[in-house]
């Protein structure tokens, strides 16, 4: 494996297609070596194909004649991929796999009748993937089809996501619609008043229609980050529009430690809620203060324990590995301290550098350890075992360092549904407040078992726009559900 990135001379590599624009596929195949500072030059209009070169030297892709286009383009992907691993010398844990729900390719091989252990060699061989990564995906498929088979599946099972997109301050690496609280003080009722009004509109009629809320989520943002008389009359319209005991999980984003209080955490509780989430990222104070999240390490062991002496048993902690400034024993800091806690979840993000993040504009971004967080990714799957937990979800993103991912994982009869149906996309959710996306799925039976179709609706992103158009949302999901 190459660490370290590439300077801008051995860097120079270009690849040719036919055409303005290089395919998806192709795309997808190169973006995966920006973890090593190796993205091509594209030189478009190649009357010889696609081919990759390096010092003058040209590789052509060859066409692969297979009749079924989507095999041909994973082929070409594939082949694409070798090439440029053995120009620039990087392999990546993920082989040429770029999609979002490794779990979910490992789920559809096991379905087309393979052996758990011929879907690791499968992403062994045919996607590059490395052992313990493809080892990994069997794990949380097998745990994630576990816990679906125990649950009784109907079409009409609805998730229900409402967005309070406010936090104390904005994370260096944060790319939600997040906006200082203290900023919008102003206006948080105005958001309120209208996020409530979306939801009046809608979630009567699609119960009327017959979707049926499972799961409810509430995240943002920071939603605890709202005044305690807020917070309070905003859990008061929940528990009116949402008939809340007949649902599975009542999940609460309490993200930022130093927005929680007593008052909050008891109107949760007496709301319902039975998954609260309170998250570190590191239990490190400098790396806190460096990110922007104006909490120590203490706040979080105290807001962790008020939320245990309330009552809840089922806190997740979500932490991040590769933050800007941290080495492995920073990170096995933080992972000391939370096996201490004993959370019933973790979740172990991989730093993920997104445009619209701060840190992509900051100097530290080009400083960051793309070397080290495979490991640290590997301390934290051995801390999870420790505090028995076991992976239920996992996903990926762009520009996650070493293109590595994110998995959460959880102890025995703590999982998340509403984590696990967004995973594998079978199940209609209903989206509020700024930047929220609905997903509409019908099923029907066909001759290769049961088929999926998903429509999405999307709310605008920014709090202003959603403010000013706030009708125009609601009315996209009401011509939705028909
Ligand atoms: S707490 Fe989460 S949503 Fe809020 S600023 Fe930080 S990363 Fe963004």
């Amino acid at each position: 494996m190459r660490y370290g990135r590439m300077n801008e001379e051995e860097s120079k590599i270009y690849m040719g297609f036919p055409g303005d624009e290089p395919p998806f596929y192709a795309y997808e195949a190169v973006q995966i070596f920006g973890d090593c500072g190796a993205f091509p030059e594209f030189v478009p209009h190649s009357r010889d194909g696609i081919w990759l070169s390096k010092n003058g030297k040209r590789i052509c892709v060859p066409d692969f004649t297979e009749n079924d286009p989507g095999v041909r383009q994973k082929l070409i992907k594939r082949e694409i991929y070798v090439i440029m691993s053995s120009l620039t010398g990087y392999v990546s844990p993920w082989g040429c796999m770029t999609g979002v729900r490794p779990a979910k390719i490992v789920n559809g091989l096991i379905k087309s009748g393979m052996s758990g252990r011929e879907a690791v060699r499968e992403l062994e061989t045919f996607y590059l993937v490395s052992h313990d990564k493809a080892c990994l995906a069997l794990e949380t498929a097998q745990n994630q089809e576990r816990f679906l088979n125990e649950q009784h599946m109907c079409p009409e099972n609805t998730a229900i996501y409402i967005d309070i997109p406010f936090c104390p301050t904005r994370c260096l690496y944060c790319s939600f619609t997040s906006h200082p609280i203290e900023k919008y003080k102003k206006r948080v009722g105005e958001y309120l008043t209208l996020l409530e009004n979306e939801m009046r509109r809608v979630i009567p009629l699609a119960v009327s229609k017959g979707y049926r809320p499972e799961s409810l989520y509430i995240g943002g943002g920071t939603p605890t980050s709202l005044s305690e008389d807020d917070f309070a009359h905003f859990m008061d319209f929940v528990t009116d529009i949402i008939d809340v005991p007949s649902l599975k999980e009542f999940s609460l984003e309490a993200g930022r430690p130093d927005s929680i209080t007593d008052r909050k955490l008891k109107r949760a509780l007496d709301a319902g809620v039975t998954r609260i989430s309170i998250n570190p990222q590191t239990m490190n104070d400098r790396t806190l203060e460096m990110i922007g999240r104006k909490h120590t390490a203490a706040d979080t062991e105290r807001a962790f324990y008020a939320a245990r002496s309330a009552g809840f048993t089922n806190i997740n902690t979500d932490i991040i590995a590769g933050l800007p400034g941290e080495d492995t024993p920073d990170f096995e800091r933080t992972l000391s301290l939370i096996r201490d806690m004993r959370p019933d979840s973790m979740t172990v993000h991989t730093l993920s550098v997104k445009r619209a993040a701060d840190l992509r504009r900051d100097p530290r971004a080009s400083s960051l350890r793309h070397d080290i967080t495979g490991k640290m990714l590997s301390l934290a799957y051995d801390a999870a075992k420790e505090m028995d937990m076991r992976p239920f979800y996992m996903y990926r993103q762009k520009n996650m360092l070493g293109n590595l991912e994110n998995v959460s994982y959880c102890r025995a009869g703590c999982e998340s549904p509403y984590n696990i149906h967004i995973m594998e996309e079978d199940q209609t959710v209903l989206a509020f407040g700024a930047g929220g996306v609905s997903k509409f799925c019908s099923f029907a039976e066909g001759d290769g078992g049961i088929g999926r179709t998903i429509k999405r609706s999307f709310n605008v992103k920014g709090v202003e726009d959603y403010m000013a158009r706030s009708e125009e949302m609601a009315e996209r999901k009401i011509a939705m559900l028909g």
